[in-house]
């Protein structure tokens, strides 16, 4: 196993290497010690470890970044020296904290190929998928290998040979490193090689030799090699292959490398055997037995055995046929089985996988109808929201209305208890309003009095100056006595030009007081400014509670009495009912 590490722990390094820009100031140094490290790391693994541990000693200095890179060599330098596991928890540990994509794919990739060797295939298949995911987000093509190249690696140990195959395919057409080709293109042929595949053209086979010959990658050339002598033999070319690798077994040996020893033994075995050389073949056949010991299920063990078994039949020692032929039968079997177990392991995983994807899919189902329930409560809620707001509009509205209702039924109420003219009470508002308040009065036992007035010879101003001169009298005489009076005097234009007043809680003398108030103003009316000089003036006639009951109309009736005897004792007057007549400016007696 000790040999077998470093060409495992090579595998991880057939990537190509990636290259970060020095950042200029203190840090330079620090970053060219990493660049430096990145480029030896499969060269020189001795120095390669010997600058992460400067690297590590001098981590202060590292920008950010530069700690990431560190740790990923330090993940790399623990797979290199066959710690596998480690090194995929610490890429793992990586690949978790990492944004940067180009870095999250090695990481990926050095976990993929560490569980490969491994043999941890669940966990090396659940990061592959994780680790290709990361492939449309790095555009170099190199790094993109990366993964791609551990892909392979993974199948091959999977002994999925079309997907091997497949992804050392991409290698080999993405990448343009000779190093990176080299093992890509063993990977493809030995896929090739189980799928049935290798043909006898060997251009390919020994364009490969060549390559890896030129990188000094001498397991991987000489892997070459043993299947350059399989398709010769397949040619018939025995001697020509034997001549080709026998020369080879010293370096191939210095490898120990047991799968390659093993396979170049027990091929020149077998080229041997064709040949009829028998006691070669089985020398060969023996080491091969001897290397491939710890590898129960080899395909060189299977084929050893079954050259010894025909060697041994050839001798005609059918004894020891027979013991190579059990031997031979239960390596085949061993080596079968392995397949199969392989297979069964493959499809147990990617039945796993499927299952849980299917579970995920499970789950997005229940997560997209929990979506959609609330797409539609908050649907529902903003429907809710939306009667709310309608509400709103048609109770605003409703307001609105019954607002304006209201206006308008208060103008056209004042409306009509407004003369139009005059804009005092009309005859209709003023005599209801007084009989309501001569019935509190009543009532209550107070007095009140009822002035009443109309102009005089009336008829002469609107003939002599026009009826809109009359008009404008009207309403000189209305404001006029509007002024007069108490807040609560009722006042109004009974028709014509005629007016009241009604004054609750006064008597007689009050009445007349007011009346000679409204008397005097009305004479004080200037119409020099209409272009006309004419005297307006107006005969009065009171009556109080106290001489009549609190009947309107009977109140009405007297004062329209006292008014008219004003208008006869020569106008301009007021006279109170029942008493003496009134001279202009005078009290009654
Ligand atoms: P007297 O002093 O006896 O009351 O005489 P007079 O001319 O005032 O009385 P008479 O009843 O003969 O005339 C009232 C006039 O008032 C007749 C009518 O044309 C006029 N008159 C009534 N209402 C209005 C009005 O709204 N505007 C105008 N310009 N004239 C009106
Ligand atoms: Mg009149
Ligand atoms: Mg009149």
């Amino acid at each position: 196993m000790i040999a077998l590490r470093p060409f495992l722990a090579s595998l991880l390094l057939a990537g190509s290497l990636l290259c970060s820009a020095a950042p200029a100031g203190a840090a330079e140094d620090y970053q060219s010690l990493l660049d430096n490290a990145e480029e030896l790391r499969s060269s020189e693994p001795e120095r390669f470890q010997s600058l992460v541990g400067e690297l590590n000693a001098r981590v202060q200095e590292a920008t950010p970044a530069q700690r990431q890179q560190l740790r990923y060599l330090k993940a790399y330098e623990l797979g290199y020296t066959g710690r596998f596991d480690l090194a995929a928890e610490a890429a793992i540990e990586l690949m978790k904290e990492v944004d940067d994509p180009r870095l999250r794919l090695r990481a990926g990739a050095l976990i993929v190929n560490s569980y490969a060797i491994a043999r941890n295939f669940p966990e090396g298949l659940r990061y592959l998928d994780q680790t290709l995911l990361l492939i449309d987000r790095v555009p170099d093509t190199e790094l993109r290998s990366h993964a791609w190249f551990a892909a392979a690696s993974l199948y091959t140990q999977l002994g999925q040979h079309e997907l091997a195959r497949h992804y050392a395919e991409r290698v080999l057409e993405a990448s343009t490193v000779p190093r990176t080709r080299c093992f890509a293109g063993l990977q493809r042929l030995e896929a090739m090689l189980h799928l049935g595949e290798l043909a006898g053209n060997d251009a390919e086979t020994r364009a490969l030799v060549d390559l890896c010959d030129s990188q000094r990658e001498v397991l991987v050339a000489n892997l070459g090699r043993t299947l350059l002598a399989r398709q010769w033999a397949r040619k018939g070319e025995h001697g020509a292959a034997i001549a080709m690798l026998e020369p080879r077994l010293p370096e191939i040996e210095s490898t120990r490398y047991p799968r390659l020893v093993g396979d170049a033994q027990s091929v020149l075995a077998e080229l041997n055997l064709a040949l009829g050389q028998h006691a070669q073949a089985e020398s060969y056949a023996q080491q091969a037995v001897r290397q491939s010991h710890d590898i129960a299920f080899s395909l060189p063990l299977v084929n050893a055995h079954r050259v010894l078994y025909e060697v041994a039949l050839a001798r005609g020692d059918s004894a020891a046929a027979l013991g190579h032929y059990r031997r031979y039968a239960e390596a085949d079997k061993a080596y079968l089985d392995s397949i199969k177990a392989r297979e069964q392991a493959y499809l147990t995983i990617k039945h796993e996988t499927a299952q849980k994807n299917q579970t995920i899919e499970l789950l997005n189902n229940q997560n997209r109808v929990l979506q959609l329930e609330q797409q539609v409560s908050a649907k529902s809620t903003q429907a809710t929201q939306l009667l709310v707001a309608l509400l709103c509009v048609l109770l605003a509205s409703i307001a609105y209305w019954a607002v304006k209702i209201k206006r308008m039924q208060v103008s056209f109420r004042r409306l009509a208890e407004t003369d139009a003219l005059t804009g005092i009470s009309n005859r209709l508002h003023f005599s209801r309003q007084a009989e309501q308040a001569l019935d509190y009065c009543r009532r209550n036992r107070e007095d009140a009095v009822l002035v009443m007035f109309d102009l005089d010879e009336f008829k002469a101003i609107n003939d002599q100056h026009g009826h809109a001169m009359g008009d404008w009298v009207l309403q000189q005489v209305s404001a006029a006595c509007g002024r007069v009076g108490r807040k609560h005097d009722l006042f109004g234009r009974l028709g014509g030009e005629e007016f009241a007043f009604l004054m609750v809680g006064a008597d007689a003398k009050a009445g007349t007081q007011l009346a000679q108030q409204c008397r005097e103003n009305i004479t004080a009316i200037d119409t020099a400014n209409t272009g006309a000089r004419f005297r307006v003036t107006a005969s009065f006639g009171v009556a109080a509670t106290s001489d009549a009951s609190y009947d309107f109309q009977a109140l009405l009736a007297r004062a329209d009495e006292a008014m008219y005897r004003s208008k006869r004792e020569g106008r301009d007057r007021v006279t109170v009912h029942g008493a003496a007549m009134a001279t202009p400016g005078v009290l009654p007696a």
